[in-house]
């Protein structure tokens, strides 16, 4: 089958979260199960700066935008370590900035008319570049126009109307709603702007119009899937998807383990273990990440951290709140990697100042710090208010760093709460928690650090995680069967 992903982020391009990682990887592992997928996406500034290798294609091509006509070129490259093509869509007015969405906190104003170029552009590129599509799988709210046009401009055009469209669902907080008046940007017709499709509460939504438009939807876990027909997950769209319940799936997304292997990781030098190893390999990268955080370098204390974006969607509060009370009277240590929202920046660099001997944070960036945290930490923090899918956890378990998590979206399907049960039967993973209170966390993180005190159970807890298979190729399988399914719904309403 031959697959379109339209995304505005795939890893080593560009990434700003598991989008990146997403369109990075289950291109390839479907590449591997014989499909022929290629992915198409901005040409950001990020891009070029990736070092990737990047050619002209030569084929220009024009848009109408309102009034307008903005003209653009495709670029082609790569998926590294695959023959998955690439295409960019270059334009430098709308792509060339520092960032992909926007900058210290605000959106470019201009996103409608990016986004609405970009979606035109994926359809362009299917005529002009030849890309036999049989499907175009559109992610986010970035790509929720491009079902619409399926549906409206371009629905008797061949070779469109014989295309039938997914789209994914990353994350519904993030929208794409515009102020009404943008509906002409787009030139679709202003009979699509009702209540059932682009119009969201007076404005043009992207979100609602892939949501509305598409073949079929889905999101990233089956917990999400579920947890987002109602409020407050919803997001004020449950309407919008209890419509398309009948078409709406969960497909957990896979860790990348090319990327993500303990066993492997050129940035653990000499470090590296496996799950036969990690007695002897793990509490060696915990020292080093000790001595490169500046922490005391003591194997007895349990090593808790976090990584992702500062955001109060990953529970940053709840961190802040917890480190600050378990500092006072714990040993315990705490290493916290992220960027994101100011007020977190200055509560964390706070923290750090005043506890230079039990927190370490930094406040950046940093792929390979990310790698060294997941593999020298023992247990890793995701107190998320709401979680898609979630990586962080399955990289922790497969680096056999504990994950400590709410329970929510993915991170309820993947990990395995440690009760005397489950830990008896071997089947506990980790440490997950309901309510959204810091004593609900506190007390999860009171259980996992018991449980580290009596090292047969926390190695076994650790080895059952890490025999875990969270990868790719599963997820891979089963967006294969529902793009099968998806075309096959495509054609018959074509038919009828
Ligand atoms: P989300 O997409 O909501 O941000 P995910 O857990 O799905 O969350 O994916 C986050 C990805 O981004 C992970 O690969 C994580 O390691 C990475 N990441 C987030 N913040 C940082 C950071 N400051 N440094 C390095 N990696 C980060």
């Amino acid at each position: 089958m031959n697959i379109l992903f339209a995304t505005a982020e795939a890893v080593p391009f560009c990434k700003t979260g598991g989008l990146g990682d997403v369109c990075g990887s289950l291109p390839r592992e479907l590449a591997k199960l014989g499909h022929q997928p290629t992915v198409i996406l901005p040409a950001f500034r990020h891009v070029f700066d990736s070092g990737a290798e990047i050619e002209p294609t030569g084929v220009t091509f024009q848009i109408p935008i309102g009034q307008k006509m903005v003209q653009g070129q495709f670029l082609r490259s790569q998926l590294p370590g695959s023959d998955v093509p690439v295409y960019f869509v270059e334009q430098p007015e709308y792509f060339d900035r520092p960032e992909l969405y926007g900058e210290e906190g605000e959106e470019y104003r201009d996103n409608c008319e990016r986004f609405t170029f970009f979606s035109r552009a994926v359809l362009e590129a299917v005529v002009s570049l030849d890309l036999g599509t049989d499907i175009l799988h559109c992610h986010d709210w970035c790509a929720g126009l491009i079902p619409a046009y399926l549906k409206t401009l371009y629905r008797d055009r061949a070779p469109f109307d014989q295309i039938a469209s997914l789209y994914t669902i990353h994350n519904l907080a993030y929208q794409g709603n515009f102020w009404h008046w943008d509906m002409v940007l787009t030139g679709i017709d202003w009979k699509h702007f009702n209540w059932r499709q682009m119009e969201f509460y007076g404005n043009l939504s992207f979100m609602k119009s892939g949501i509305a438009f598409a073949d079929a939807v889905s999101t990233v876990s089956p917990t999400y899937a579920r947890e987002i027909m109602r409020p407050p997950l919803s997001c004020g769209l449950e309407g919008a998807l209890q419509h398309r319940r009948e078409e709406l799936f969960g497909i957990l997304n896979g860790a990348d383990y090319g990327d993500w292997n303990p066993a492997t990781d050129s940035f653990l030098g000499e470090n590296t273990y496996d799950v036969e190893t990690f007695e002897i390999g793990k509490p060696a990268c915990k020292a080093a990440l000790q001595a490169e955080m500046g922490l005391p370098v003591n194997a007895d204390i349990p090593l808790l951290a976090a990584v992702g974006r500062l955001a109060d969607q990953k529970g940053f509060d709840l961190i802040a709140r917890v480190m600050q009370q378990w500092a006072k009277q714990s040993d315990a240590q705490w290493v916290i990697l992220g960027t994101g929202d100011p007020k977190y920046h200055q509560v964390f660099g706070q923290m750090a100042e005043e506890f230079p001997q039990k927190i370490a944070v930094r406040l950046e960036f940093s792929n390979e710090l990310a790698h060294r945290i997941e593999a020298g930490a023992d247990m890793f923090l995701m107190p998320s208010q709401y979680e898609p899918c979630g990586l962080n956890q399955l990289y922790s378990l497969k680096y056999g760093t504990v994950p400590v998590v709410r329970s929510t979206g993915g991170l309820a399907d993947t990990v395995v709460d440690a009760t005397p049960q489950s830990i008896a039967e071997g089947t506990a993973t980790g440490f997950t928690f309901g309510e959204y209170t810091s004593l609900a966390f506190s007390d999860a993180i009171s259980r996992a650090c018991g449980l580290y005190a009596s090292k047969p159970a926390w190695l076994q807890l650790i080895k059952t995680g890490m025999q875990q298979d969270w990868s790719w190729r599963r997820s891979a399988q089963e967006y294969a069967e529902l793009y099968q399914r998806t075309c096959a719904h495509a054609r018959q309403e074509v038919l009828s």
